[in-house]
């Protein structure tokens, strides 16, 4: 039984341990460094926007499926059980949750693509490295420094999110960060296929030919019987959630045993601690496939994705071919690139916003 007063295991990343923020400042009188980080991503407008943001559906097929910012509380709502289960620090996970997809641009990986290809031989464009962008240098929010002078721990996870060279891949995250990383996957696992059983782009039938899914499904209806089909599938998603997280929970548990890291930095020279069963990986990546196929890749997906490329492919080349329709901000952050400059602007829009100045175009 954990309690809410357990204290940190000696592996977790203590407050006090922190390697502090760029812009040094004095210490609040009762918030921790990680709680403050929480705060300052929260009250940001980039994390605001996320409400209007793609997931994986866009605003215009319904209200039910996930926005980018539901989707981000799904995950920070995970990874805290899993922090909390696990005694590391919960504050620390919950603000590397909630900035995890904070540098997504209008119409998820559709508009990544596009500003990708766009800014290609000139540094291209990734969600993971704009997040550190905001942070560091877009937000506004002090008068002393740019940026959210987030703590050293925060900004390294989201570096090594974006930084997924095979160099950095030899070392191991903090477990916080490693949580964070999996309750993001446990998360979109689950709830990509929920939206797109909502939007009738696939069935039940269909994904009961799933290994991960027909044992959840099948844990149900040894438990319950007559369910309607809408109760199997809400049972099924709950299962696959409680299910992943508690096999995870189990895996861990038993290398923190093995391992008896003495503190958080040993996390790195140790194998992945916060990872899901070899089993559970398999089933995971057979459903993954499955998602990619015949919902990332449904026509009706793909025609929201090229309407959305369209609109925001002819905003980025208007913004660069006269700058002025870029505000001052994001010119001023990016001197003499006015391709950066237009990156920059169209990635913190929502879809909302993008489409609506596409249309006044
Ligand atoms: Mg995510």
């Amino acid at each position: 039984m954990i309690l809410e007063s357990d204290p940190l295991a000696p592996y977790a990343m203590h407050p006090e341990d922190t390697a502090g923020r760029v812009h040094p400042e004095p210490p609040h009188r009762y918030r921790s460094p990680f709680q403050r980080d929480r705060d300052r991503i929260v009250h940001s407008s980039a994390f605001r926007r996320l409400s209007h943001k793609t997931q994986v559906f866009t605003g215009e097929l319904g209200d039910y499926h996930r926005t980018r910012l539901t989707h981000t509380m799904e995950v920070a709502s995970l990874a805290r059980t899993m922090a909390r289960a696990l005694r590391v620090n919960e504050d620390l996970v919950e603000a590397l949750a909630l900035a995890h997809d904070i540098g997504h641009p209008p119409f998820g990986h559709a508009g990544e693509d596009l500003l990708d290809e766009r800014l290609e031989g000139y540094g291209g464009f990734n969600h993971n490295a704009q997040a550190l962008r905001i942070f560091e240098l877009l937000e506004v929010r002090y008068v002393e420094f740019p940026g959210l002078n987030l703590t050293r721990e925060v900004l390294e996870g989201q570096r090594r999110r974006a930084d997924k060279t095979p160099d950095g891949a030899l070392r191991s995250p903090i477990i916080e960060v490693q949580i964070v990383d999996a309750a993001d996957s446990i998360a979109y696992d689950a709830h990509d296929a929920d939206d797109a059983l909502e939007l009738g782009l696939l069935n039940l039938g269909e994904l009961r030919e799933l290994e991960l899914w027909d044992e959840a499904a099948r844990r149900i209806e040894s438990r319950y019987a007559n369910l309607t089909p809408l109760e199997l599938r809400r049972a099924t998603i709950h299962e696959l959630l409680d299910w992943q997280v508690s096999d995870l929970l189990g895996v861990a548990q038993t290398r923190l045993e093995e391992l008896d890291l003495p503190n958080a930095e040993a996390a790195r020279t140790a194998p992945i601690v916060a990872t899901v069963s070899e089993e559970i990986a398999g089933k995971k990546r057979e459903l993954e496939e499955f998602l990619f196929d015949r919902v990332y890749r449904h026509p009706l997906v793909l025609s929201h994705r090229m309407e959305a490329t369209a609109a925001l492919g002819e905003l980025y080349d208007r913004c660069v071919a006269e700058p002025d329709r870029v505000p001052t901000h994001y010119r001023q952050a990016n001197p003499g690139d006015p391709r950066r400059a237009a990156a920059d602007y169209l990635s913190g829009i929502t879809d909302r916003y993008a489409l609506e100045a596409y249309r006044k175009l």
